[in-house]
């Protein structure tokens, strides 16, 4: 099974894509905690993509498609779920292309919406564990330990640099420009199932899971 996870900077994406890799038992292939990785190991890969990330505007899509084509084809044969990826069209087209290669149909792509002003919040009070990269919020979502990451207590838990207001306001103007053509794409081949974001986290994946197993 192949899902995409598709909606605006703070929307929960990383938080469902955990969960549901879980449950459905796929691999989680997150662009965005994939390049932080390669930054935080001076790879070469990463000193290219680290000033378009700390802008929030997108690293190029060649960089992204030989990373994600790597991933996939290296895949353990148990489906992917796709967090943050495609982000353009010409990224979805490359999709494409990937999944001719490894012969796997796309299943279905999940549109998470919450109101703008919701997600401003969520980023604000945003942490996310430098290890695992596991988010957590400091209000809806608090780590047991004040600033330490559940699963690894050595490591303090971060505000990403791009998660200033500056470049939160930017990441969205670059989603609504760039990102969100996709809705209306993928809709129009018969991919799209559109899920209220807001409430609990268990209320969302409730409602992520129901449309997944439907499609
Ligand atoms: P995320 O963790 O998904 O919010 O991504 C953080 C940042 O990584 C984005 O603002 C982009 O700079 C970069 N990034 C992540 N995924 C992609 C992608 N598919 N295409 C281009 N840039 C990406």
């Amino acid at each position: 099974m192949i899902f995409i996870l598709l909606g605006p900077p703070g929307v929960g994406k990383g938080t469902q894509a955990r969960l549901l890799a879980e449950r459905f038992g796929v691999e989680s292939v997150a662009t965005g905690d994939m390049i932080r990785a390669e930054v935080s190991n001076d790879t070469e890969l990463g000193r290219e993509a680290r000033s378009f990330m700390d802008a929030g505007d997108l690293v190029p899509d060649d960089v992204i498609l030989r990373m994600v084509g790597a991933r996939m084809q290296n895949g353990k044969g148990g489906g992917f779920l796709l967090d943050g990826f495609p982000r353009t069209l010409a990224q979805a087209e490359g999709l494409d292309r990937i999944l001719s290669k490894i012969g796997k149909p796309l299943n279905g792509v999940v549109s998470l919406r919450v109101p703008e002003e919701n997600v401003v919040e969520r980023l604000g009070n945003r942490r996310v564990c430098p290890v695992c990269s596991r988010v957590y919020n400091l209000t809806s979502q608090p780590p047991r330990t004040p600033g330490r990451c559940d699963d690894h207590p050595d490591a303090e838990l971060i505000l990403r640099t791009d998660d200033a207001p500056d470049t939160v306001r930017h990441r969205f103007s670059v989603y609504n420009a760039q990102t969100r053509p996709l809705v209306d794409w993928y809709r129009s081949r018969g991919l799209l199932r559109e899920i209220n974001g807001t409430g609990s986290v268990d209320d969302v994946l409730g409602r992520v899971e129901a449309a997944l197993r439907s499609s």
